[in-house]
């Protein structure tokens, strides 16, 4: 075991997120039978919470117990025959790995290039799909906030670009990193399936995979002949508990689940979204102080499409590695590092979930002073325009 930290160590990875206490309580309860009223209470409840959630009236959700990854799988198993090409928009490392992940399961990638700091590149989706005449691509994969780059694209336009190129093809999102801290409204967007995942908005442990189907998403994978069986939305939509989850349900995560939702929808959606615009808003403004120094700034180069459930920042001439080790184990404020190709060239502070302002501040000091430890110019300081960010909110 770990050795006890006085109070405790922040958490400031865009996922896993901190647990509220509610969801930590809802999920120490003993296992129950699969007959078990509750069981199926629980599932309904957090099917109907879902789809508030999304802003979709009727779309079959499933769950899974998995992460992001597996309900990735879901998605290309049931839309994509082997052979059968989809069309994954560069977002950066997010869609470079659900890109290769489809390309390992057999599926043919059609690729619009990332833009460093940029969001998706919508005239290229629309030439890409008007120069697919035969309209071979069956589906769009687009993800809506790239955890790595921090950078939100806006799925609107990609379905009006998608109209405009007069394509038949499905729009998928994932949402993983969005859902539960940006606004989302599957219906009014035209998005046929939506991805997402517990462990980052949703507040709770990682292990369950989400996935939410419109009609004509299932009428896709009702024609899709591919051979599969866990991964089947047909097979799993099923009143049987035991069959929505191809065998025994992630009860206490789903329990969890429910708490969350509960919690997310007492608060109230649009105080959610508020409360993240707020806490990113703190720390893009500790950001704008410490790029006065010269070794930080934004990864996002367009303002309007920052992240509000992740910062990306990218340093020059900073060991990333030393930075977060530091601030993890001397100030106990964890965060996360560069991926992909931004390995060492950005670290990320996480300011999704179960959040405020004082944990934000805590975060921001602790990163500050790692800074600072490694001799780091950040100009006048960060904390404190953060501080002043809060005073006039
Ligand atoms: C975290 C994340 C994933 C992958 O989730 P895992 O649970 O780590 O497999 C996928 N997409 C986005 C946008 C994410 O942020």
């Amino acid at each position: 075991m770990t050795d006890r930290i006085p109070g405790r160590r922040l958490l400031h990875s865009p996922g896993p997120t901190p647990l509220p206490d509610e969801v930590l309580h809802a999920m120490s309860v003993q296992p129950m039978d699969l007959g078990d009223a509750r069981v199926d209470a629980n599932i309904a409840a957090c099917e109907a919470g879902l789809r508030r959630l999304l802003g979709s009236s009727a779309a079959d959700v499933f769950f899974y117990a998995s992460n992001g990854h597996g309900v990735w799988e879901a998605v290309v198993e049931n839309l994509a025959a082997p052979g059968q090409a989809v069309l994954v928009p560069g977002t950066g490392h997010f869609s470079e790995s659900w890109a290769v992940q489809t390309e390992a399961l057999g599926r043919t990638v059609v690729r619009t290039p990332w833009r460093e700091g940029w969001p998706i590149d919508v005239e290229a989706v629309e030439q890409a799909l008007r120069d697919d005449r035969g309209h071979a691509i069956q589906a769009v994969f687009a993800v809506h906030t790239d955890t790595a780059s921090g950078v939100t694209s806006d799925i609107a336009a990609i379905r009006r670009a998608m109209a405009a190129a007069g394509h038949p093809a499905l729009l998928v999102a994932d949402v993983v990193a969005s859902l539960g801290a940006a606004p989302f409204a599957m219906d009014a967007l035209g998005l046929d399936v939506a991805v997402g995942a517990s462990q980052k908005g949703l507040m709770c442990p990682p292990g369950l995979g989400i996935v939410a189907v419109n009609a004509r998403g299932m009428a896709a994978a009702r024609h899709n002949p591919a051979p599969r069986f866990y991964w089947d939305w047909l097979r799993r939509r099923d009143p049987l508990s035991y069959r929505k989850f191809c065998g025994t349900a992630p009860q206490n995560l789903m329990f969890g689940l429910e708490a969350a939702l509960g919690l997310i929808f007492r608060e109230g959606l649009d105080a959610v979204h508020a409360r993240h615009r707020l806490l990113a808003g703190l720390v893009q403004a500790a950001v704008e102080g410490w790029r006065e120094g010269g070794a930080l700034d934004f990864f996002s180069r367009d303002e309007s499409c920052r992240s509000v459930s992740v910062t990306t920042i990218a340093v020059k001439g900073v060991d990333v590695d030393a930075l977060r080790r530091i601030a993890r184990e001397r100030f106990q404020v964890a965060v996360a590092g560069g991926l992909g190709p931004l390995a060492g060239r950005a670290f990320r502070i996480g300011h999704l979930g179960d959040s405020n302002p004082a944990l934000i501040l805590g975060a921001l000091g602790g990163v500050e002073a790692a800074l600072l430890t490694l001799g780091v110019n950040v100009g006048d300081g960060g904390t404190r325009r953060a501080v002043q960010r809060l005073a006039q909110s």
